[in-house]
């Protein structure tokens, strides 16, 4: 940010969604970093509508505690908040520590992981059925124009690549079945059972090492407020997409507030003002 003027007001490009949080140096991006769930996959939305409730259960079972599920709920869906972007391990680990705090005796964070992918399996799995008998299309499962987005960045020869809190092998297979995959010709990267060898701050150095980059000439995609983060801990240009996500917590009721305090330098609903977006950020002078 230092360098560049936060607009007092933020700005929307006329006639479009998109808001300009600060101005950044412009028709320097090389690579875009897309997040996945939330930025341009729907696949798993309604993700927390299981991880919160299976949480609460495991406090409520596994400890002595005399908080009600009610109260449980609270701190649950605020650490889940919190923690989103990040690889679920880490949603797990706290969930090992709130078990500790309150006597209990807690497994491996990575069984509660593995319990979690098991519950979220059938709801994932309902949709993938669904995308392969052609009862829904590809793009109801994606964020509104996102794949079109990629095509105007490849059309620009900007690299793209995919780093998701979620695990590799799904993220693959769902970039695929979404028709996205092969875009990444930067390569599709996502968390990893040996979780320290994974983060998206870790993705982001190997980008700007591997292609020779400075932070300005990358250009970080997410709905997440950890890659917006990451991204302007180097100097990259940050793109906040206050997507809608379905949870029973309201846990995007303040998407916005949250990408805004994370340092997002433009924000966007989806990506219905893709070209547009393109053309401020690598067409001088509009
Ligand atoms: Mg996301």
């Amino acid at each position: 940010m230092g360098d560049f003027q936060t607009v007092a007001r933020p700005q929307t490009l006329e006639n479009t969604s998109i808001e300009i949080i600060h101005e950044t140096e412009r028709a320097k991006v090389q690579h875009a970093l897309f997040d996945f769930d939330g930025t341009i996959s729907l696949i798993r939305d309604g993700w927390q509508s299981v991880m919160v409730p299976m949480m609460v259960d495991i406090l409520l079972e596994e400890t002595q505690t005399d908080e009600t599920p009610e109260e449980l709920e609270r701190i649950v869906v605020e650490f889940v908040d919190r923690l989103t972007g990040k690889q679920t391990i880490y949603q797990m680990i706290q969930l090992c520590e709130e078990i500790e705090k309150r006597g209990g005796v807690p497994k491996p964070p990575l069984e509660y992981k593995d319990l979690y992918n098991n519950l979220l399996l059938p709801t994932v799995d309902k949709r993938i059925a669904k995308l392969e008998r052609g009862e829904i299309e590809a793009p109801d499962l994606r964020v509104p124009m996102s794949l079109e987005f990629l095509q105007c960045l490849q059309k620009r020869s900007i690299k793209r690549s995919l780093a998701s809190g979620t695990d590799v092998e799904f993220v693959r297979h769902e970039a695929g079945l979404l028709g996205v995959a092969s875009y990444f010709d930067g390569g599709i990267f996502g968390a990893l059972r040996e979780y320290q060898n994974f983060s998206k701050a870790m993705v982001i150095q190997q980008i700007l090492d591997d292609f020779n980059l400075t932070g300005g000439e990358l250009l970080v995609v997410g709905d997440g407020s950890v890659e917006i983060e990451n991204a302007k801990a180097v100097g990259a240009i940050a793109v906040g997409v206050t997507s809608v996500e379905n949870n029973r917590y309201q846990m995007n009721a303040d998407k916005r507030g949250r990408l805004l305090r994370a340092g997002a330098d433009i924000l966007i609903p989806d990506f219905r003002d893709g070209a547009r977006l393109l053309t401020y950020l690598f067409d001088r002078g509009q």
